[in-house]
């Protein structure tokens, strides 16, 4: 029997699930092909021993309380997918570890008002340029709002009348603006904390990108699936089929057909589907450089590749410890430790192997005491690398290396936040960029896709969607799309994906 379907979804990541969904849904013959047995890239789970482990989501940006629904929220909705979520205590607990002014150990809540108040008991005085920053980025919001609704078509003289400010502040880096409103160097720096989350330092991350993140954790909260995320992308794949598509997991695409610059098929590795359109959750490297014969693929976009650069590449120590958090003494969800609040410097540092690595840790137990056995309790420690430096690390070498990094951040962990750890654990395992290439297939193991800095931010991305469809038939969803990476933006990402390959359908039949 011939396979043929409308769109083809290259690879079950949040962006091709969310992607799949909106195409079955509005009526589009569609196939999602995923590599692994499992739907959800880096949204699933794992077990050893009695622990279910989350191997990435430390919070969901965006979902909301029902009550106040953010785009996640909205987005599940429209395409009825529920399940359990829990939410985050509290927005982070930051510590610096250098000697000096440099020296802190802060716990910032949620809400803009209480972020404000516990700010100015930190720093007295920050109180006017906090209230700044979050009316300007309350002002990006609407402006990104108006954006992302006019599908790359924005019009400067809407902008300019009314989005001035976004205007004003869109263009600098997180570090000018902070300094432009005055803010004092601590509370910019405390401000600051999330710049992990993308990997870029405050002189390169774009400050409306930066704003509206922060805005949206503060004024919405930050959630987890009860169950991992395995349970979201579960539910992503039952929805999928409801919606009368069809997955193929254990199914590779390996080439992608073009006739007359336009897509005709995929091969895949359980053979070929007939498709006119392809949206795929995985790097354009792969689908340009390895899936495409040279003379189809645009100059264009092969200079766009070229002159792109891979985000972070992560690093994860789990553990499962046979005491509770209580017991242990661990009392926040999610805890920043880096050497100083210098972004700069702290970005530098990620660029290569060194003994104390930035670290983001979560405690799972502090947001879902249910999430491990009575009396047990379940951790992840994160670094990332902004330089492909474990590419270079010999077979040799490797289990070494590997076990070196995770020792010094776990020894980290214990100094700096006074608790104990080593003696309690009972499973441990360690993902390093090489598991996570292997695992998504993403070049050098990026946990963030391109970096999102300089002239490459999400806002140049989304203000230039048309040049996105430079080869007819095909775009990207996924971290490497429009809105970037991380959870709430993959998602995003599929949908919008799914709706412009819809309306690149309607064109083609004029
Ligand atoms: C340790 C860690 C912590 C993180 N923490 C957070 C967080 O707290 N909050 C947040 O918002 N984000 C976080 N992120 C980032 C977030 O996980 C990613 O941005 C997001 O999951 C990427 O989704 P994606 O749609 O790009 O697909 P990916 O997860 O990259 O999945 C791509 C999928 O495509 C498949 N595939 C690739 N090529 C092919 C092919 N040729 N054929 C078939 N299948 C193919 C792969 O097998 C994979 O399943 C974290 C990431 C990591 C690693």
């Amino acid at each position: 029997m011939e396979n043929i379907y409308d769109v083809v979804v290259i690879g079950a990541g949040n962006g091709g699930l969310s992607a799949a969904a909106t195409a079955a849904k509005n009526g589009l013959k569609t196939l999602l092909v995923e590599q692994h047995n499992l739907p959800g890239g880096f949204a699933t789970s794992f077990r050893r021993g009695r622990f279910e482990f989350e191997p990435s989501l430390h919070e969901l940006c965006d979902l909301g309380p029902e009550e106040n629904p953010g785009d996640i929220r909205k987005l599940l909705e429209r395409l009825d997918v529920k399940i359990e979520w829990v939410p985050v205590p509290e927005a982070y607990r930051v510590i610096t570890t250098n000697e000096g002014e440099d020296n802190l150990d802060v716990t910032m809540p949620f809400g803009v008002d209480a972020f404000v108040d516990k700010m100015e008991e930190y720093v007295p005085g920050s109180r006017p340029s906090m209230e700044k920053f979050m009316t300007l980025c309350q002002n990006i919001m609407d402006a990104l709002a108006y954006i992302g609704k006019s599908a790359g078509k924005a019009d400067s003289k809407v902008l300019m009348k009314e989005h001035p400010n976004f205007l004003k502040c869109g263009g600098y880096s997180v570090n000018q603006v902070l300094k432009a409103i005055k803010m004092p160097k601590k509370a910019q720096r405390i401000l600051s904390a999330y710049w992990c989350y993308f990997g870029v330092d405050g002189e390169m991350l774009n400050f409306a990108i930066y704003g509206a993140m922060v805005y949206k954790y503060l004024t919405r909260g930050a959630y987890i699936p009860k169950n991992r995320s395995h349970e979201l992308s579960a539910a992503m794949d039952r929805r999928i089929r409801e919606l009368g598509g069809d997955i193929w997991y254990n199914t590779r695409a390996e080439k992608i057909i073009m006739e007359n610059q336009k897509v005709t098929g995929v091969i895949t590795d359980h053979g070929v589907i007939k498709c006119s359109h392809v949206i795929a959750c995985c790097s354009p490297n792969a689908v340009f450089g390895e899936m495409m014969e040279k003379d189809d693929v645009p100059e264009k976009q092969t200079r766009m590749v070229n002159a792109r650069k891979f985000g972070g590449r992560g690093f994860v120590v789990y553990l499962g410890l046979n005491k509770s958090a209580e017991e242990i003494g661990l009392t926040d969800y999610s805890y920043f430790i880096y050497e100083s609040l210098d972004t700069v410097k702290e970005v530098a540092r990620a660029k290569d192997f060194n003994s104390h690595p930035i670290q983001a840790t979560v405690c799972l137990n502090a947001a879902n005491p249910e999430c491990s056995p009575e009396g047990t309790c379940i951790m992840s420690f994160t670094t990332f690398y902004s330089e492909d430096v474990w590419g270079n690390i010999g077979a040799d070498e490797y289990v070494e290396k590997k076990r070196e990094v995770a020792l010094n951040m776990i020894r980290d962990f214990e100094k700096n936040v006074g608790v104990s750890l080593i003696p309690y654990i009972e499973e441990i395992e360690i993902a390093t960029p090489v598991t996570m290439a292997r695992y998504t297939l993403n070049p050098q193991g990026t946990m963030y896709a391109y970096e999102c800095s300089g002239w490459d931010t999400m806002l140049a991305r989304l203000m230039m969607l048309e040049d996105d469809q430079i080869v007819s038939g095909i775009r990207f969803a996924g971290g490497y799309g429009p809105r970037i990476y991380g959870y709430s933006s993959t998602y995003l990402n599929g949908e919008m994906t799914a709706k412009l390959t819809i309306a690149d359908r309607r064109e083609n039949a004029k």
